[in-house]
């Protein structure tokens, strides 16, 4: 792109089905889209078993071919936020803990983890991202399977991606140079809450949302997406059959207002080859330390990291657990 000596900068999200990439830091992907980041969703299930949750789409024509409806809601959504590939995984939705659907042989959360992570390495080495986000290990929020196992082999394939004695016959190794995990904020859910009750609105934020543990003496990042608010909102929209355009969840507050109350996406740095905000600081770049760096620098980091995790992360890392 352009300027040799400015690299292409290159992120990588990893999600469980189709719409989590709209409701997980979508304004955050669309933000590095806007200043030339390549963008790449990995979406390792097709959402085969999801509920239809918007009544307007609930048909026999949409129930029959939910696969395609979904795959198609996939593609605008990836449009409107700006991802420059979608790479599907291949694994079947694993629906929700302790459905029947758990048991299906091809459910992602059935899969062997070497194999998964195999395909997940060879994506990897391929893209070769500077930045990978994934999600928490959140066995005490949200336990959907398939959530827990995007984690699980996220964060070994991210630690052995570099490693040439690893996943041997998907490509060259590639060390990606940060880990992030996607985090909803206590803050967030605790600001939108107010809100609700200073309009005299609902809150659709029940009880249950204040018993989960609050992560937020975690978060290293926060990420200021208030101008990307409406691609959220329509990537969200572009779900039809996951979102209700009613849903006081999604759209209790007027736009005008939804926009302020914490316009950032918040993270967690989980592992690092190039440092990370120190003495309580929060960044607010993803790709903060990596920006300055040249190519010739960013390849040597690349494929530093063999054979191990780097020290920097370790610490990171334990900080998270
Ligand atoms: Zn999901």
């Amino acid at each position: 792109m352009g300027n040799p000596a400015e690299p292409e900068l290159r992120l990588m999200t990893i999600h469980a089905h189709p719409d989590d990439e709209a409701s997980k830091g979508a304004a955050t992907v669309a933000s590095c889209h806007g200043e030339g980041v390549h963008c790449v969703l990995v979406c390792c299930t097709g959402g085969e078993v999801g509920d239809i949750l918007n009544p307007v789409m609930d048909t026999p024509e949409v129930r029959e071919d939910l696969v395609g409806v979904r795959a198609a809601e996939l593609e605008k959504s990836a449009e409107i936020i700006g991802y420059d590939e979608v790479v599907m995984l291949g694994y079947r939705d694993s629906g929700m803990p302790d459905s029947e659907e758990n048991n299906h042989p091809d459910a992602f959360a059935n899969a062997s983890p070497d194999e998964a992570i195999n395909r997940l390495v060879e994506v990897i080495r391929r893209v070769r991202p500077h930045v990978i986000v994934t999600y928490p290990d959140d066995r005490r929020g949200y336990n959907h399977p398939d959530h827990l196992q995007v984690h699980d082999i996220s964060v070994p394939a991210f630690e052995v991606a570099g490693d040439p004695e690893c996943c041997i016959g998907t490509g060259e190794p590639w060390h990606p140079l940060k880990l992030y995990f996607t985090t909803w904020s206590r803050a967030r859910i605790e600001g939108l809450h107010k809100k609700h009750l200073e309009l005299g609105i609902e809150s659709p934020y029940s009880e249950w949302w204040f018993k989960r543990p609050s992560q937020d003496h975690l978060i290293t990042t926060q990420v200021p997406v208030g101008d990307y608010w409406d691609v959220r909102r329509d990537a969200l929209l572009a779900h039809a059959t996951q979102v209700d355009p009613e849903s006081p969840f999604w759209f209790g507050l007027p736009d005008e207002v939804a926009r302020t109350v914490h316009p950032y996406d918040d993270y967690v740095l989980a592992q690092s080859l190039v440092g990370g905000p120190v003495d309580g600081k929060v960044e607010d770049d993803l790709f903060a330390g990596i920006r300055t760096m040249s190519a010739d620098e960013i390849n040597a980091v690349a494929h530093r990291g063999v054979g191990g995790r780097p020290p920097d992360g370790e610490a990171l890392m334990d900080k998270t657990r």
